[in-house]
C-alpha cells in the first residue's frame, strides 16, 4: 500500500494542492499552491499538511517513518526548481518556515527565515565583496529568530546584547553594524544559547529544519493559540500545516525591498491600492515597525506625506512610493493584484519580496478589514460585477455588524477635547478609557469594570488578551499594517498606531508628549479613524448609516424569509427598533411600565391590598398609565403587530425592601409596618422563578389581566378612531396547560368585548400564548386549538429544560465551557440538541392544529445569528431581539436563507464535485504524461542500445541462428 501522503510540493511549474484544498494545506499553503497554478511567481516550496499536525499529537509528538522520505525527496525538488543546494557551502539553498492553519491565526507560530545558515553556508551567499555584510547579519537575524521561536529563548537577550554591542562602538541605528560587529554579535549570541539552553546552537540545517517543523507543531498547542482558538470558535483538532519554502531576500541591497500590500483600502474599503513596502529590508521589518515603510503608490505617498508634514521635496527624496522607485517592478506588483482579486473574487492582503528587481510574492490571502470596509466592499463587488448579491450579504458578519452600531465620538464632547498628538488611523471607531500600559493590567482593570487604553511601544501576539479587554489600542511604533493594526482591525476594536508623537515608558509608565506628562490611570480618548490622542474623556455615540450599508440591508431584506421584530416596552425603544428596521414588536414586556415614575406604589397596593375591593382600587390608578403607554407604542409602530405579554414576573419583585420604603406603604395604606412586613414574608417563595408568576399571576388575580386588557384595547380603539392603523397581539405568558390558556383568552377576550362595546368599535386583535415551559412545548398541539400565535420564551424554556437557574448559572457555566462540557452558553445561542428539539416539536404539532398559526422567538436567542439559522430552519416566521440587534438578526435571517436555501447547497456541491474532479483528471494526466515520457525515453535509449551495440547484435544473432538450429533439430526429429 502506498504511503499516506503528508507533504505537497508548489512551485513554477505548477502545484500538488490549489485554494481549495485549506483544510489540508491551510490556508497560506493552499494560497501558495493555488497562485502556482496561476503562474505567478512563488519561490518554490512545500507544505506539511495539517494531518501530520494530528498524527502528531496523536503519537505523542513523533512522526511517522514516511515524513522524512517525503521532507527529502521534495526538498530534493526545491533544489531542482531554485538551481541550489540545502546546506552547500558554495551555493546553498536557505528556507523559511511558517505555520499555517486553515484560518489565519496571529497566536501562532512567527516565522523563521534563513534557515540553513551556518558559518560554512554563509560563505556561499557572499557573491561580490559587498554581500558580506548581508550575509553577516541574515546569519545573526536566523540566529536571533530561531533562537527565540524555537529555542524558546526570551527576545530580550538578543535585544541586549545588540544595545550593548551599539553602546560599546556608539552605533545608532542597526543599519551602520559593519561586518565585524556582526561577526561579534553572532559569537555573543552562541555565548546566549549555550546559557539559556545549555545546548550549542545547532549548525547542521538539517537539524535546523526538523527543530523549526517541531516548532510550529508545538506551537499549535501553545498557550496563545489556544486563547485564540476559543475567542474565534476554531476548533483544536484542525491542527495547522507547515510551510517550508526557498527563500527570496528583500535585503540584498537597494535593488531590494519586501511589503506588504491590500488590494483595497481594508481600513474604509476604497477602490485604491494600498501597500507599504522598505527598500533593503526582510519581510519581519515591515510589520515590526522598526523602521518607517514607504508607501507602494505615488497617490499613497503623497497623502501620508501630507498627514506626517513632510515637504514635497523631501518625500521624493527620502520616501519615494514603489511606482517611482521601481515603475516596472509596480507595475507588475499591480498586475498580479488585479490577476489575484479577479481570481479570488475579494480583497486579497499580499506580501511580496523583491529581490535584485526580481518580484516574487510569498501571500495573498482575504483581507482582515473593518466592519465598514467589509460593507463598502461587499456592495461595490457587486455593482463591479465580481460577486453576487448573496455572496456580498456572506461576506460580512453579524459580529461586523454590530461593530458599526459601536460609538462614535460626540462631535461637540470632541470639539473641546484637547488634543495631545496624532498618529496612525488603524482601526477606526472611538475608545475613551484610562491609561494602562500592558495586557495583564488590562485584563486586571476590565475585571474590575474599568474602562482602559492600552498604551504600548507595539504589540505582539502576547497581548491578545489586553487588547480584548481594552476599549482602544495606541502604540508608539508601527505602520497600517503592524501586528496592533491588524488584530485591532480584525476585533472591532479602535486603535492609533505609530504616534511618534509620544514617548512611551512603558517600564516606567508614563507617556510624554512635549511638556505633558500622563501616568497609568489618567483619561485619553482615541479616534481610530483620524489617529487623533485626545486627553481626558470623550463622549461617544452610535453611528449613522451610509448608503452601502442601507444597500446591503435592503439586499438583506429582499433574500430573508424571517421578519424581524423587536423587545421594546417603551415608545422611544420602539422608535429606535424602527430605524434599525424591526419589522414590530415581538415581546413587550408590561411589567417594565410598572416601575416608572411613581406608579410602583399602586403596584405595591395592588398586591398589598387585603381583598379584591383594594386590588381594584390600586388597578384604577395605574390602568390610566397603561393606556397611555400602549396608546404611544401602539402609535409608533403604525399597524404593525405589537405583542403585548400580561404580567409575568413573581410579585414579590415589586415589593419594597428597603425600611423606608415599607414605612412609605404603611402610610399609604394604613396599617402598621410590621403588617406590611407580614405580608411581605407571606408572599416569599422558595423557587420564584418556578412559583407564582406568569399566568398563574392573571389565574389567581383576573383583574390584573382584566385590567391590562382594558388599557391595550382601548388605546387602540382610541387611535383607530383617530385613523390610525394597530394590531395589537395580547399573549399568555408561562403556559403549559391549555387550560391555563382557555382560562385567561376568556378574560380577555370577554374584556376587550366591553370594550369594543363601549366604543363602539371593534378593533381586530390575536390571543396567543408564550411557549415557554416544557410541557407547553409538548402539548401545543392542545393549545394551538385556542392560542392564535406562539412566541418561544426561549430563556425560560433553557432555564426549564436543562435545569439551569437562568440568574444563577453563570457560577457554573463558563467552567463547564472551559471543560468542554458544554460547547457555548444556551443562554446565548439556543441548544439546539435539546432545547431545540422542544422547539421543533411545539412548531410541528402547533401547524398541524392551526396551520395558519404565527409562529416567533422572543427570548434573547432571538438576535444570536447561529439561533436564528436554527429558527430559520424550525420553519418560525420571526425573530424578536432587542433593538440594537435588529440590524444583526436582520443579516442573519438572510444568511440563514441563503445557507439553507437547496438550489445552492445543490450548485455549490456541483461546484465542489467539478473543481474535485478537476484535479483528480489533472493527476491522471500528469501521471500519464510522466508515465509516456519515461516509456518514451526508455523506448528511445533501448533502440539507441540496441543500435549501437555490436556485442548485442552478435548475440540476437547468435540467439536466432540456435533458434533455427533447434527449430530444424526438432523439424527432423
Ligand atoms: C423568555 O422566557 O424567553 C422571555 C422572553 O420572557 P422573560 O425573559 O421575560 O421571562
Ligand atoms: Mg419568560
Amino acid at each position: 500500500m502506498a504511503a499516506k501522503k503528508f507533504v505537497y510540493f508548489f512551485g513554477p511549474q505548477g502545484s500538488e494542492g490549489n485554494a481549495t484544498m485549506k483544510n489540508t494545506l491551510g490556508g497560506k499553503g493552499a494560497n501558495l499552491a493555488e497562485m502556482c497554478n496561476m503562474e505567478i511567481p512563488v519561490p518554490a516550496g512545500f507544505t506539511i499538511a495539517t494531518d501530520m499536525c494530528t498524527v502528531y499529537y496523536k503519537n505523542e509528538r513523533n512522526y511517522p517513518p514516511e515524513l522524512a522520505e517525503q521532507v527529502d525527496e521534495n526538498l530534493k525538488k526545491i533544489e531542482a526548481v531554485m538551481g541550489k543546494k540545502f546546506g552547500d557551502p558554495q551555493n546553498p539553498l536557505l528556507l523559511s518556515v511558517r505555520s499555517g492553519a486553515r484560518a489565519s491565526m496571529p497566536g501562532m507560530m512567527d516565522t523563521i527565515l534563513n534557515l540553513g545558515l551556518n558559518e560554512t553556508t554563509l560563505n556561499g551567499l557572499i557573491k561580490k565583496e559587498s554581500d558580506t555584510r548581508f550575509a553577516w547579519d541574515s546569519l545573526r537575524r536566523f540566529m536571533q529568530m530561531y533562537g527565540n521561536v524555537v529555542m524558546g529563548i526570551k527576545g530580550e537577550h538578543f535585544e541586549q546584547a545588540i544595545t550593548s554591542l551599539k553602546n560599546k562602538y556608539g552605533i545608532k541605528n542597526d543599519l551602520e553594524m559593519t561586518v565585524e560587529n556582526l561577526k561579534e554579535l553572532v559569537e555573543s549570541y552562541k555565548v546566549i544559547v549555550k546559557e539559556q539552553t545549555g545546548k550549542d546552537f545547532p549548525t547542521d540545517p538539517k537539524e535546523q529544519l526538523w527543530g523549526a517543523i517541531d516548532a510550529v507543531f508545538g506551537s499549535w498547542m501553545n498557550e496563545r493559540a489556544i486563547v485564540y482558538r476559543k475567542m474565534n470558535g476554531f476548533s483544536d483538532d484542525w491542527g495547522t500545516a507547515v510551510n517550508v519554502q526557498a527563500m527570496v531576500f528583500g535585503n540584498m541591497g537597494d535593488d531590494c525591498a519586501t511589503g506588504v500590500a491590500f488590494t483595497r483600502n481594508p481600513a474604509t474599503g476604497e477602490h485604491i491600492f494600498f501597500g507599504e513596502y522598505l527598500i533593503n529590508a526582510q519581510g519581519e521589518d515591515v510589520v515590526a515597525g522598526i523602521r518607517t515603510p514607504q508607501q507602494v503608490t505615488l497617490e499613497g505617498s503623497k497623502k501620508w506625506a501630507a498627514e506626517h508634514n513632510i515637504s514635497e521635496e523631501e518625500r521624493a527624496s527620502k520616501y519615494p512610493s514603489l511606482e517611482e522607485y521601481m515603475p516596472e517592478v509596480y507595475e507588475n506588483l499591480c498586475n498580479i493584484y488585479k490577476k489575484l482579486e479577479l481570481h479570488y473574487h475579494d480583497m486579497q492582503d499580499i506580501e511580496f519580496t523583491i529581490e535584485n528587481r526580481k518580484l516574487w510574492m510569498l501571500q495573498t490571502r482575504n483581507g482582515k478589514r473593518t466592519a465598514a470596509a467589509a460593507v463598502k466592499i461587499a456592495v461595490d463587488m457587486v455593482n463591479e460585477g465580481l460577486i453576487e448579491t448573496d455572496d456580498a450579504l456572506l461576506r460580512v458578519t453579524p459580529d461586523q455588524i454590530d461593530q458599526l452600531l459601536h460609538p462614535q465620538f460626540v462631535k461637540e464632547s470632541k470639539k473641546s477635547a484637547k488634543l495631545i498628538t496624532k498618529g496612525l488611523p488603524a482601526s477606526p471607531g472611538a475608545g475613551t478609557g484610562q491609561i494602562v500600559f500592558n495586557a495583564e493590567d488590562a485584563a486586571a482593570w476590565r475585571a474590575q469594570g474599568l474602562d482602559t487604553i492600552l498604551v504600548r511601544l507595539e504589540t505582539s501576539p502576547e497581548d491578545i488578551t489586553g487588547m480584548v479587554a481594552a476599549n482602544g489600542i495606541l502604540t508608539g511604533r508601527g505602520g497600517m499594517t503592524s501586528h496592533a493594526a491588524v488584530v485591532a482591525r480584525g476585533m472591532g476594536k479602535c486603535c492609533v498606531s505609530g504616534c511618534g508623537g509620544l514617548n512611551i515608558d512603558v517600564e516606567g509608565k508614563t507617556i510624554k508628549a512635549g511638556d505633558l506628562v500622563l501616568k497609568e490611570g489618567d483619561w485619553i480618548s482615541i479616534d481610530g479613524s483620524t489617529g487623533e490622542v485626545l486627553l481626558g474623556k470623550v463622549a461617544t455615540e452610535t453611528p449613522q448609516f451610509n448608503d452601502e450599508f442601507e444597500k446591503l440591508m435592503n439586499w438583506a431584506d429582499n433574500r430573508r424569509t424571517l421578519k424581524i421584530r423587536t423587545n421594546a416596552d417603551t415608545p422611544r425603544d420602539a422608535a429606535q427598533a424602527r430605524k434599525f428596521g424591526a419589522q414590530g414588536i415581538g415581546l413587550c414586556r408590561t411589567e417594565h411600565m410598572f416601575f416608572e415614575g411613581d406608579r410602583i406604589k399602586a403596584v405595591r397596593e395592588m398586591i398589598l391590598a387585603d381583598d379584591l375591593e383594594g386590588r381594584k382600587a390600586a388597578l384604577a390608578k395605574l390602568i390610566g398609565h397603561q393606556r397611555d403607554d400602549f396608546y404611544a407604542i401602539l402609535k409608533e409602530m403604525q399597524g404593525l403587530p405589537v405583542t403585548v405579554r400580561l404580567l409575568d414576573p413573581p410579585l414579590h419583585e415589586f415589593l419594597p425592601s428597603e425600611p423606608q420604603q415599607i414605612k412609605e406603604m404603611a402610610e399609604i395604606m394604613g396599617c402598621t409596618e410590621e403588617i406590611i412586613n407580614d405580608k411581605i414574608k407571606a408572599l416569599h417563595e422558595i423557587n420564584p422563578m418556578l412559583g407564582l408568576r406568569g399566568c398563574r399571576l392573571g389565574i389567581t388575580r383576573p383583574e390584573i389581566t382584566e385590567m391590562q386588557t382594558r388599557a391595550l384595547i382601548e388605546a387602540a380603539c382610541e387611535l383607530t378612531k383617530e385613523g390610525i392603523k394597530v394590531f395589537p397581539e395580547i399573549m399568555v405568558p408561562l403556559v403549559g396547560n391549555v387550560n391555563e390558556f382557555k382560562y385567561q383568552e376568556k378574560i380577555i377576550r370577554e374584556t376587550a368585548a366591553k370594550v369594543f362595546e363601549e366604543k363602539g368599535i371593534n378593533v381586530e386583535f390575536l390571543v396567543g400564548t408564550m411557549i415557554e415551559v416544557p410541557r407547553g412545548a409538548l402539548t401545543a398541539d392542545e393549545i394551538a386549538e385556542h392560542a392564535e400565535f406562539f412566541s418561544f420564551g426561549t430563556n425560560d424554556l433553557t432555564q426549564m429544560c436543562l435545569g439551569y437557574s437562568r440568574d444563577d448559572a453563570n457560577k457554573f457555566i463558563y467552567q463547564y465551557i472551559d471543560k468542554g462540557i458544554l460547547e457555548k452558553n444556551p443562554f446565548r445561542s439556543i441548544d439546539q440538541t435539546g432545547v431545540g428539539q422542544l422547539v421543533e416539536i411545539a412548531a410541528k404539532r402547533g401547524k398541524k392544529a392551526r396551520p395558519n398559526i404565527k409562529l416567533g422567538v422572543c427570548g434573547e436567542h432571538g438576535g444570536d445569528p447561529a439561533s436564528i439559522d436554527f429558527f430559520h430552519r424550525c420553519g418560525l416566521q420571526y425573530v424578536s431581539c432587542s433593538p440594537y440587534r435588529v440590524p444583526i438578526a436582520r443579516l442573519s435571517a438572510a444568511q440563514a436563507a441563503i445557507n439553507n436555501d437547496v438550489v445552492r447547497q445543490i450548485k455549490q456541491t456541483a461546484e465542489d464535485a467539478y473543481s474535485k474532479a478537476e484535479t483528480t483528471a489533472k493527476d491522471v494526466y500528469n501521471t500519464a504524461k510522466d508515465a509516456y515520457s519515461k516509456a518514451e525515453s526508455g523506448l528511445k535509449n533501448l533502440k539507441e542500445t540496441l543500435e549501437n551495440s555490436e556485442e548485442l547484435k552478435k548475440g540476437v544473432e547468435g540467439a536466432k541462428k540456435l533458434f533455427n538450429d533447434i527449430k530444424d533439430k526438432f523439424k527432423k526429429d
